[in-house]
């Protein structure tokens, strides 16, 4: 057994899971120690791949590993963190719930573009839990003038967790699954507030980001530049990425 996981592995970059603490009804927050974050060249929208399903012969190669963003990365202290959602009940959930300090974890860097882009005046952030820090860590990090707004919902309002400064610094909304009609009722309001070249960050459920990158374009007529999605999960697929 772990022929195939003892090969990923050395591929990976190896950490150590040095804190597990349950930030909200649904929400674990996973620091992660590895010397290898010391070196990392890091912008603010980076997620990791992470090993969630290794020495499990019951467990494909494609559900072996899943995406998770960087919460907050201290490059110095060679650490970063996660926050994972448990609404899917899938194997990263349950990864999530099992794993304890201590433990050896592997994981790879991705990049993509999903990421810090500071050239608009104000921010609208749109997406479920499992994309709140994400959110989180573009907000911190965009320069102190940008007007950020948000619009994350969950289904119970014991379900969102601050930002790593205490703060709760978007806008929380108790909706449930795939709210189109409730998040667009939100958006206008929201966006004549917005000075200056404005530009929305969507993410999470695969559905709300197609239909809302149409309602940008097609209704509010804002260019593809403007408009910054990422599916995180499909209904009809597990893992994503
Ligand atoms: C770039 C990127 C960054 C991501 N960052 C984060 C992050 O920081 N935190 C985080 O929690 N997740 C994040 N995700 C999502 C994460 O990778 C997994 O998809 C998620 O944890 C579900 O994995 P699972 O193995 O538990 O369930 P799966 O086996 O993948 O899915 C089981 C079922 O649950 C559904 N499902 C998956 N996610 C949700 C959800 N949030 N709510 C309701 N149903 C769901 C699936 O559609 C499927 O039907 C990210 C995804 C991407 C692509």
């Amino acid at each position: 057994m772990g022929l195939i996981d003892n090969f990923a592995k050395r591929f990976l970059e190896k950490g150590t899971i040095v804190s597990k603490l349950k930030i909200s009804d649904s929400v674990y927050h996973i620091r992660i120690h590895s010397e290898n974050i010391k070196s990392v060249d890091f912008v603010p929208g980076y997620f990791i791949r992470l090993g969630v399903g290794f020495d499990d012969d019951n467990i494909s190669l494609k559900d072996k590993v899943r995406s998770y963003s960087v919460w907050n990365i201290n490059k110095s202290d060679a650490i970063i963190d996660v926050a994972i959602a448990t609404h899917s009940n899938g194997i990263g959930s349950n990864w999530v719930k099992k794993c304890a300090v201590g433990m050896e974890v592997f994981f790879a860097w991705k990049k993509g573009t999903f990421v810090l882009d500071n050239s608009a005046d104000s921010y609208l952030m749109i997406g479920d839990l499992s994309a709140l820090s994400h959110f989180y860590i573009i907000k911190r990090n965009l320069a102190a003038e940008k007007q950020v707004e948000g619009i994350v919902y969950s289904r119970h309002r014991e379900e969102f967790y601050a930002d790593t400064d205490g703060r709760f610094s978007l806008g929380t909304y108790e909706f449930p699954q795939n709210p189109y009609d409730e998040v667009v009722a939100k958006i206008p309001q929201l966006v004549s507030s917005m000075k200056g070249r404005k530009m929305v960050y969507i993410a999470g459920d695969s559905r709300l980001c197609v239909a809302l990158n149409q309602y940008f374009r097609k209704e509010l007529n804002w260019e593809s530049n403007q408009i910054k999605t990422k599916p995180f999960w499909n209904p009809e697929k597990k893992g994503l990425e």
